[in-house]
Parts: C-alpha cells; sequence; structure tokens
C-alpha cells in the first residue's frame, strides 16, 4: 500500500535522522517496522515566520517495495543513418531539440560557434583575469549555451509550454541530482552543470548525431523562400533543409545577418538594469529572522522582489544565492554582468538582478530608425557606457546602493565576488533616467518590504543587460518563420524562452515540428 502524507517539519525535527519515518508512522498509526520506503515528491520551506518549518510531501511505502526506476524512460535510437535536422546553438534549446530529435529517429547534426565546456573554461579565464573576451567562448557561447556556467536555476513560469517534469527527469538521467525532482526552487550549481551538458554530447554522439564546436554559422542560403544550406566560418556551405535556429539571446550577429536579409524580425520588450550585491548574512539575517549566522540546515536564503514604478515593473531577476557576478560580455568594448552559483551556493555574497521593464513600443522614440532593432541598438549602448565608466576593460562600474539612491559618488566600494573587479562609478547619473530614476524607486520600496535590504554594505554593479532577448524572430503555427520555409526560429534567441527549462521545453518543440513531413 501506498499512503501520500503532508508533513511539517520543524527545523528540530529536521535535524533528527529518521524523522520521516518516525512521523510517518505516528501519523498513520503503524509500527515503523511496516514502512518498508519513503519517496519524497516535494520539499520547500516556508521562512515567512521565526519558526521555520520545512514543508513535505511524501509518498509512504507500506509493506511495498520502493521502485528504483522513474516513469520516465528515453527511448533513444540510431540516426546515424537518418535523415538530418540541423540545429544552430548548443544552448539548452539546442540540446533538448537535439536529444528530441533523436527519440524520434531523426539525426541531429549541431553547428556551434563555441568550444567544449572543458576548452571554454579557459576563456572563461581570460575574461576574468585578463579583461579579454573571446567573441565566440564566453559565459554565453560555447557548449551548453549560457545555461553551463549559470546558476542552474530550474524555475519556470512556463508550465503550458510543455512537459517541465520530462525536462527535469532529463537533467537526472544525465547525471544531475535527483534533488531536482523533489525541491520546490530546484538548482544544480555551475560546479555540476559541465558534466551534465558533457554527458548529454555522450548521448547525442553515442546514439548517431554530430555535434561540430568552433563552427559558427554565417549565413542561410534561400531560394525561393526556403533554406537551401548553411554557410559555415564564413566558407563552406553545408547542404540543410530543416533548421532550428536556437542562437540565443546574445547572437547578435545573427539578428543583423537576418535583418540585413530583409528576414522579417520584430522588436521585443525586455528589461535592464544592474546586479545588487549583499554579503549573504544580510539576506539570511532578513530571511531567517536570526542574528546573520544561519541554521546549517539552511539553504544560502533568497528572495524575489517587485515593485511597479511609474508604469513599468522593476524586479529582481536571476537571483543567486551565496554565489558570484560574473561578466557576461559577448564583445569586447561592453560590460555585462550576471550571476552564477555553485551546488552548495556557499559562497559570502548574494547577487540579483535588478531591472525595469523597457515597453520598446512605448519607450524607445529616439531609436526608431533602427527598426526592429531599436532594442538591441539599446542595449549596446547601455553595454558601452558600462565598459567607459568601469574602465574600458572588463572591471564593472559600482556604486554602493545608499550613494547610488541618494545621488552621490561612492569614496569607496564595498567587498565583491566579481573576479575582474569593480570601479566607483556615478551610476546615478550614467544610467538612461528611464531606468535609473525606477531603479532607485524601486531599491527604496525594496527596503521598506526586507528591512535591512537597503543597506550601504551593498553595492550596485552594472549593468544587467540581458534579461531576455530585445528581438523576436517570428513563427508561425508549425514554429516555422512565416517567409522561409525550413527556418524553425528556437529558444531565447527567438523569444520563446526565458531561462534553462523553458528554452529546453521549446528545444523539444520545435523539434517535433522541424521533424514533420519529413
Ligand atoms: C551567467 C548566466 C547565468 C544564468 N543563470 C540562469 C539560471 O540560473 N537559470 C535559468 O533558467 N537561466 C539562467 N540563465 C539564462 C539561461 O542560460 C538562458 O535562458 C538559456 O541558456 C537560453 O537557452 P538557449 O538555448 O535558447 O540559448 P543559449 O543558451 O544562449 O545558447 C545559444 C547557443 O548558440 C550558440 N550560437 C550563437 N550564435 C551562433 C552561430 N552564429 N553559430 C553557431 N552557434 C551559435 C552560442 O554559442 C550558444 O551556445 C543564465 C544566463 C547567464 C549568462
Amino acid at each position: 500500500m501506498i499512503k501520500e502524507l503532508q508533513l511539517r517539519i520543524s527545523l528540530n525535527e529536521e535535524e533528527r535522522s529518521d524523522f520521516l519515518v518516525q512521523k510517518a508512522s505516528q501519523i498513520l498509526d503503524i509500527d515503523k517496522e511496516d514502512i518498508t520506503g519513503i519517496k519524497v515528491l516535494r520539499k520547500s520551506i516556508d521562512a515567512r515566520k521565526p519558526k521555520i518549518i520545512f514543508n513535505y510531501k511524501i509518498a509512504v511505502y507500506i509493506r511495498e517495495v520502493l521502485p528504483k526506476t522513474s516513469d520516465y524512460q528515453f527511448d533513444y535510437k540510431d540516426v546515424s543513418k537518418a535523415k538530418a535536422i540541423h540545429i544552430v546553438g548548443f544552448g539548452p534549446a539546442g540540446m533538448y531539440a537535439a536529444l528530441r530529435c533523436i527519440e524520434l529517429g531523426f539525426k541531429p547534426i549541431v553547428l556551434e560557434r563555441g568550444k567544449n565546456v572543458r576548452d571554454r573554461r579557459r576563456d572563461l579565464k581570460a575574461i576574468n583575469q585578463d579583461h579579454i573576451v573571446n567573441e565566440d567562448s564566453n559565459y554565453c557561447f560555447g557548449e551548453g549555451g549560457a545555461g553551463t556556467y549559470s546558476d542552474g536555476k530550474l524555475y519556470t513560469r512556463s508550465l503550458k509550454r510543455g512537459d517541465v517534469r520530462r525536462i527535469f527527469e532529463n537533467l537526472v538521467f544525465h547525471g544531475a541530482t535527483d534533488q531536482i525532482l523533489v525541491d520546490a526552487h530546484p538548482h544544480i550549481g555551475t560546479n555540476k552543470l559541465p558534466k551534465v551538458v558533457q554527458n548529454i554530447r555522450e548521448t547525442i554522439l553515442k546514439y548517431g548525431g554530430e555535434i561540430h564546436f568552433e563552427t559558427r554559422v554565417t549565413d542561410f542560403i534561400i531560394k525561393n523562400n526556403k533554406i537551401q544550406a548553411i554557410q559555415l566560418n564564413n566558407s563552406e556551405e553545408m547542404p540543410a533543409n530543416r533548421v532550428i535556429l536556437a542562437t540565443g539571446h546574445s547572437a547578435r550577429d545573427i539578428f543583423y545577418l537576418l535583418h540585413n536579409k530583409q528576414i522579417a524580425l520584430e522588436a521585443k520588450s525586455f528589461a535592464m538594469g544592474v546586479r545588487v550585491e549583499h554579503p549573504q548574512h544580510i539576506i539570511d539575517a532578513i530571511q531567517y529572522h536570526c542574528s546573520g549566522k544561519r541554521h546549517e540546515l539552511l539553504p544560502a536564503a533568497s528572495y524575489s522582489l517587485v515593485q511597479q514604478v511609474n508604469e513599468r515593473g522593476v524586479y529582481s531577476f536571476c537571483m543567486c544565492p551565496g554565489g558570484f557576478i560574473v561578466p557576461a560580455a559577448t564583445a569586447n568594448g561592453e560590460v555585462v554582468v550576471n550571476g552564477m552559483s555553485p551546488s552548495k551556493r556557499n559562497n559570502l555574497f548574494a547577487n540579483s538582478g535588478i531591472v525595469v521593464e523597457i515597453d520598446v513600443h512605448k519607450d524607445l522614440p529616439k531609436y526608431e530608425q533602427f527598426g526592429a532593432l531599436k532594442g538591441l541598438e539599446y542595449q549596446k549602448n547601455l553595454e558601452r557606457m558600462a565598459f567607459t565608466a568601469g574602465g574600458r576593460s572588463q572591471t564593472a562600474p559600482a556604486q554602493r546602493l545608499t550613494d547610488f539612491v541618494e545621488g552621490r559618488l561612492s569614496a569607496d566600494l564595498n567587498p565583491t565576488s566579481y573576479q575582474p573587479g569593480l570601479n566607483s562609478a556615478p551610476l546615478h547619473s550614467l544610467l538612461p533616467k528611464l531606468i535609473g530614476s525606477r531603479l532607485r524607486k524601486g531599491f527604496e520600496a525594496f527596503g521598506q518590504k526586507m528591512r535591512g535590504y537597503y543597506t550601504s554594505e551593498a553595492n550596485i554593479v552594472g549593468v544587467e543587460s540581458r534579461t531576455s532577448s530585445p528581438v523576436c524572430i517570428p513563427r508561425n503555427e508549425h514554429l516555422e518563420h512565416p517567409q522561409i520555409e525550413g527556418l524553425f526560429p528556437c529558444g531565447e534567441g527567438g523569444g520563446y524562452a526565458g531561462g534553462i527549462v523553458s528554452a529546453a521545453m521549446d528545444g523539444e518543440r520545435c523539434a517535433e515540428a522541424a521533424i514533420k513531413g519529413l
């Protein structure tokens, strides 16, 4: 017999080794010996009150064997001689498109401009230490895409777009911890992600798919509005009739290429701002109602904040507890910041993007001349400003939070996790009013919502500009570009995803669409 229970467990109870069995036997009024196994289905923390509670949903197996295998099976087939689907980009969207092709009996041929996860690491070191950005291999480009050196947070609001559980099960199948199947706010961590990505690559190769690294797609050969071939590295052409375009939100050359070829694009609203960094103990103290040293069973605390300011949302984005701020530029001459954290989230800092919604149809009148690329040009300008204000390297412009809000240059800055270093800059006057004035009001409001958040011990670091794509590549109900037969815009670059999970789900959907009629 299997019985499901919802339990509320205190910190003291959680410390005991067999607390779930004890509690279950008590509630069900059965002997502990009759419980043959317990499967945790869901776990979350309720820290709203000083007495912190762990909420559990469990399945209690009573005189019944706990099954070892998952309900999800991945039926990969040998596709070495099957018809080909070309996939541009090997981020979450491209990886899951490739895996789905194999399940459906088609051969994925992946073209990825960046390097494999191991070689990519050297280029990340060069950005952090020498301030040199390899424009094909960086925090956004390379095996696993922008998701590899990230926090690996797996939250999504796109529950209607696909089977989230299937995506998680597949990550576990490829080596991620099965804790992600249980946690209310699952994450993998930057130290564990490369191995998962590498295992996905190995599955694709094992079943006959192809992956070509350091292969940038530089042109599409189109005849009669139909894809015929793709050009690689400005030279060789590869015949292709079904192309999944999963190049992410930072592949500006792809947006320019499509624009120049007069392939329809649309400007898309997005969000930009800064990253704020607090000592983790401040966030722990606020969220866990403690003096700052959190209980060892509690993870580094996180937060989620939102405030409406002058008709635009100001909100926290990609919050990384116990994490690092990283330089996420994809070209020299720009500074872009983002965040990542290791699986244990045990670094001393808590960072989060704090961004302002930008309505491209109303907010950018001076950029109208750029048409569909107006948001992109605005984004580029902000990143150039950050490069100049940071000191013309990957050093980022920064200000103490209170100085930013009160409008004065910081005489000095707080310690930071951002490896290339910070440069004190008057971000209150450098950021466009559209963003800066809303951020200042937003931070004041956040200080009211979380007492202690608004503090001179926090820095803001500029600029958080790549929250999502500023361009949409349109597609019809068959997920195909309305103008170009055989082109399937996919994932975050096309404007169809906003994170690892939604990009992966979109990858699967595009694979299903691309094989139709082949
Ligand atoms: C530092 C950082 C931390 C993040 N943290 C999280 C997080 O914790 N949780 C979360 O959900 N999301 C996070 N994100 C966002 C997440 O990574 C993206 O939403 C997701 O990776 C988008 O997937 P994608 O496959 O659509 O595009 P991408 O991951 O951007 O992949 C696109 C791929 O296409 C390749 N490419 C581009 N142009 C070409 C070309 N011309 N030819 C060949 N290849 C090309 C790129 O090299 C890249 O590998 C983070 C992003 C960054 C940068």
